[in-house]
């Protein structure tokens, strides 16, 4: 457990400090390279367009991250479980079923889990994110997915952008699809030797990390929007229980919402999903 506590402090603070390198390293070092190129013409230049996106993209990573934080999941009180727990046994549901057992006979709402960490219940509960420090739920499932979405499309942006300064600086060509997986051994020997800055070293180290953390990112994103076709959680695939039997698209309305568009643009709290209408009722 104290493993754990370490890890939930430890995680975002990572998380912030790979920002504050990226958001460095776009502003004061790529971005500037792209202005020195003389072909460009100064209005919608590649170097203000590429600024452009770079904003987008993390303005809504940090937003949503942000949100997910912010939009902590139900505290689910005494009189929500008592509720639960006449419906269940009205419907003639054992407690501990295939959908609503998580362990504890405290728990009646269905896929509900008390979370150790957070000290709270959640309803729809999928994992727990180090990351963000928070539980994932009904509540802020879209906004976790729409940052896993869009931290990952700003690491895979910063890498183009990283490969194109080291490309221009260190006049090597990317041309060779095994240039990258050599570019790493080949860099600590030239930096070694003394042939390469400590900062363009640096850079070359970013490379792989964005490359990996953009991978991770979409891959987990592609398996979250899986389970939500599915209709299942994280939780309930550990803890074997069954998907709801209901249509698809029923299934992405109630985490997307109405305004689901609006939603994929800009950070909000609320685009009037199915979950959180029933809630705030
Ligand atoms: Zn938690």
């Amino acid at each position: 457990m104290l493993v754990l506590r370490f890890l939930n402090v430890v995680a975002p603070v990572y998380f912030l400090c790979i920002s504050l390198v990226t958001f460095a390293l776009q502003l004061f070092l790529f971005i500037p390279s792209m202005f020195q190129d003389p072909s460009a013409t100064p209005l919608f230049s590649s170097a203000l367009l590429h600024g452009a996106l770079f904003l987008f993209l993390s303005a809504n990573a940090l937003g949503n991250y942000i949100l997910v934080i912010r939009n902590t999941p139900e505290d689910l009180s005494k009189e929500d479980l008592n509720l639960g727990t006449a419906a269940r046994e009205a419907e003639g549901v054992a407690r501990d079923g295939p959908e609503g057992g998580s362990g504890s006979p405290r728990l009646a709402l269905p896929s509900t889990h008390f979370c150790r960490l957070c000290a709270r219940l959640t309803q729809r509960h999928d994992h727990h994110c180090f990351f963000t420090g928070n539980c994932i739920g009904s509540r802020n499932m879209r906004n976790f997915i729409m940052f896993c979405l869009y931290t990952s499309l700003a690491c895979l942006d910063s890498l183009v952008a990283g490969v194109s300064y080291i490309s221009a600086v260190l006049s090597t060509s990317f041309a060779n699809p095994l240039a990258f997986l050599t570019l790493l051994p080949h860099s600590i020997s030239q930096f070694f030797s003394g042939a390469l800055l400590s900062s363009e070293m640096f850079v070359i180290l970013m490379l792989y990390l964005w490359l990996g953390i953009g991978l991770a990112c979409a891959g987990f994103c592609c398996h979250q929007m899986l389970l939500i076709l599915r209709g299942q959680t994280r939780h309930q695939v550990r803890k074997g229980m069954a998907a709801r039997a209901q249509p698809w698209k029923k299934n992405l309305e109630e985490v997307f919402g109405k305004r689901w568009l609006l939603g994929l643009l800009i950070p909000m709290l609320n685009v009037g999903s199915g979950c959180h209408g029933q809630k705030e009722k």
